[in-house]
Order: C-alpha cells, then sequence, then structure tokens
C-alpha cells in the first residue's frame, strides 16, 4: 500500500536501510532471527518523526513489525495509524 508522494524515494530509502542492518531485525535483536523485509518508524511520522531520516528508521521482520507495542508509556492513540507498506 504505497503512498504515492514517497513511492520510489521511500523504496531507495528502505533498501539502505535494510542494507545498512544487514536484514537484521531491529527490533527484537539478536532473540529475533527472522529475515528483515520491513523498515520501521522507530517514532512514527504521524507523530513528529522523520520520514527517511536514516536515525528514525530500523531494519524489522514483519512479524516483529506488525506485533510490537505500539503505545508508549503516556501515550494513548485512539485510532490506528495506517501502514505504508
Ligand atoms: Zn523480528
Amino acid at each position: 500500500m504505497a503512498q504515492p508522494w514517497h513511492r520510489g524515494k521511500w523504496q531507495t530509502v528502505r533498501k539502505a536501510i535494510l542494507k545498512r542492518d544487514n536484514h537484521t531485525c531491529q527490533i527484537r535483536g539478536p532473540q529475533c532471527t527472522t529475515h528483515a523485509t520491513h523498515v520501521d518508524h522507530i517514532l512514527s511520522p504521524l507523530r513528529g518523526g522523520s520520514w527517511y531520516g536514516a536515525h528514525n528508521l530500523r531494519a524489522s521482520c514483519p512479524p516483529c513489525n506488525l506485533t510490537r507495542p505500539t503505545h508508549k508509556p503516556g501515550t494513548r492513540r485512539k485510532t490506528k495509524p495506517s501502514r505504508h507498506w
């Protein structure tokens, strides 16, 4: 579900992050041995995080990316953010 305004650039950034992190899932770290194919925003762009900043991106595998807790202490979301992949 790529959004038109970042199609292309996102693919480039995504590949760079996966390469940087050696296709290793960064969410559960060494405990996760699943091949990372997703790139996760550490701080959601919907909450002010950078879309393309490498410091805000990490490689993740789909299971970790989709099941990680989205609520940080002290924060609440009423609606789920839309995924962009
Ligand atoms: Zn993982």
